[in-house]
């Protein structure tokens, strides 16, 4: 039985899967992913209950750690991309962070990620709202046989992270640091600062991710004539460590810095000058884009 997806029309009237993804779609749901997914929106919705600042600061804290250094600086702009050189115990550390965002392991990611440039918005793009903005935010994760665990098939996409044992171990076990951290903050902190610390900032940070995948794709403005429907995004900028200005880092996906105008607010770029500055990371990759571009849109 096929499920079905439909989101209000006009805009999945058009939709056309891609052969691959039509693929999974007729797979059916992922049931083990829909609950887990479902299970943290109603632990976020609780933690509203339960406020208080101690939990919130927490739950600020660790979504700066985790999807702030974990995703943004570490899977993305380092793990998938090498703008920048770190050491390799603190390149495991930002994995770790990465990680307990339950966005899955490191190789999976990458791999996903890499998958996603390479066919940005054509066929065997994972996540291309050409395939619905639903299919791209999350319809994608929600069906199909879950290639989270397979680590020997998305090895092939991120070789340069299956040679290192600590990575293959996170990636089969990517989802075991959540639950020790899960059970650190029950004790530290009771409900409230489970719910705020792991619940609602995963179920935050998944969203804030997802909506690269979908409302990059559609909304905000074109510098760069890229082959893709890639967007720069202010207001999801703010809320993803600088990941909205998705336009700018299509056409120059090894940069380090995506915010490429004085005014592109991009946190992740700012963190990354400061620890240059510190000589924590070197070899910082940066876009060379010529000025007269940026004052031409002043004009
Ligand atoms: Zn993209
Ligand atoms: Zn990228």
């Amino acid at each position: 039985m096929v499920p079905s997806l439909e989101t209000p029309a006009p805009a999945q009237a058009h939709r056309q899967f891609t052969e691959a993804n039509q693929q999974f779609y007729e797979q059916g749901w992922n049931w083990g992913t829909v609950v887990v997914i479902i299970f943290l929106h109603l632990g976020a919705i609780a933690a509203l209950f339960t406020f208080n600042w101690r939990a919130f600061a927490g739950a600020v804290f660790l979504y700066w750690m985790c999807t702030g250094l974990g995703i943004s600086l570490g899977y993305h702009r380092l793990h998938t991309h090498r703008s920048y050189k770190i050491a390799l115990p603190l390149e495991y550390f930002f994995a770790l962070c990465g990680a307990l965002t339950l966005e899955g392991g490191p190789i999976f990611w990458v791999a996903t990620h890499r998958i996603h440039h390479q066919n940005s918005d054509l066929p065997g793009d994972p996540h291309s709202p050409r395939d619905g903005a639903w299919w791209a935010h999350v319809g994608w994760i929600l069906v199909g046989e879950s290639k989270h665990n397979n680590t020997a098939l998305m090895a092939k996409y991120a070789p340069d992270l299956a040679r290192h044992r600590f990575y293959v171990w996170l990636n089969n076990w990517h989802w075991v640091p959540s639950v020790i951290l899960a059970g650190i903050l029950y004790l530290i902190g009771g409900l409230p600062l489970l719910l705020w610390g792991g619940f609602f900032r995963i179920v935050f940070g998944l969203h804030a991710t997802w909506l690269i995948n979908s409302a990059t794709h559609m909304w905000g403005a074109r510098r760069f004539d890229t082959r893709d429907d890639s967007r720069n995004n202010f207001l999801i900028a703010l809320v993803s460590f600088g990941e909205g200005w998705h336009n700018n880092h299509h056409a120059h996906p090894t940069s380090a810095r995506h915010g490429l105008a004085w005014w592109e607010f991009d946190i992740s770029w700012l963190t990354l000058k400061l620890l240059r500055a510190l000589r924590i990371v070197t070899k910082v990759q940066v876009a060379k884009v010529k000025s007269p571009i940026l004052e031409k849109e002043a004009a």
